[in-house]
């Protein structure tokens, strides 16, 4: 989104919170309230506004009187974030294997299948949302607003630590493990899907490198135009 029609806060956040997924906007870069107000056309108050929204996700660490920065999460932040999810997310889906329906099933089979073409066109975008929009998906179709804000919190805060500690060119989890998820869920085997999915976590988090901090900066304009 270069200089056209005004965004949105919705619009501004996304688009920062791909730049990040992505990896275009490096953790430690400087969000310039006054640069981003120019690239999309809108006031400074909305970009304060979305700078809040990123910095309520765990994005963004706003320093009084310095600005807004792209969070740095550390080492340990990382290995946190991921042994919460290995606990959050063995009970949703021990919870989804006793009210799963059909329909359930086939919103699941078809996002896998999303995941598939966009993997198959390579598309970075589209593989990085679906791919934590699948673990989402699966916290919403329980029901439960409660695991399903913890999950919000915990996928953005996992693509943050994926951008930065990425260890190879694999930007998702890959629809072939999510694919056995989902079958698992199917057959309604609870043991099954909560070993399935400890095991894909684990393997998530092995392909980060978590012994080194990459520190590329990049100009703001260029990553987000
Ligand atoms: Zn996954």
């Amino acid at each position: 989104m270069s200089e056209q029609a005004a965004a949105s806060v919705e619009q501004i956040v996304e688009k920062v919170w791909l730049s990040i997924a992505e990896r275009r906007l490096r953790p430690g870069v400087q969000l310039k309230e006054e640069q981003i107000a120019a690239i999309f056309q809108v006031s400074r108050a909305r970009v304060r506004r979305a700078l809040t929204e990123l910095e309520r996700d765990g994005l963004v660490t706003i320093i009084p009187n310095r600005g807004a920065f792209v969070c740095k999460p550390s080492v340990e932040e990382a290995r946190d974030v991921f042994y919460v999810r290995r606990t959050v997310e063995r009970r949703v889906v021990e919870r989804l294997c006793t009210t799963v329906t059909k329909s359930d099933i086939k919103r699941l089979r078809d996002h896998v299948a999303r995941e598939r073409e966009a993997n198959a066109q390579s598309a970075t975008t589209e593989i990085i949302k679906l791919s934590g929009g699948f673990h989402l998906l699966l916290a919403e179709l329980i029901g439960s607003d409660f695991l399903f804000t913890t999950m919000r919190d915990l996928i953005a805060r996992s693509s943050l630590i994926t951008a930065v500690y990425r260890n190879t060119t694999h930007a998702n989890c890959g629809p072939d493990e999510h694919a056995d998820i989902v079958e698992a869920i199917a057959l309604k085997d609870s043991a099954k899907v909560a070993h399935l999915m400890t095991h894909h976590l684990e393997h998530v988090e092995a392909e980060l490198d978590l012994s080194d901090i990459r520190d590329l900066l990049h100009d703001l304009r260029s990553a987000l135009a």
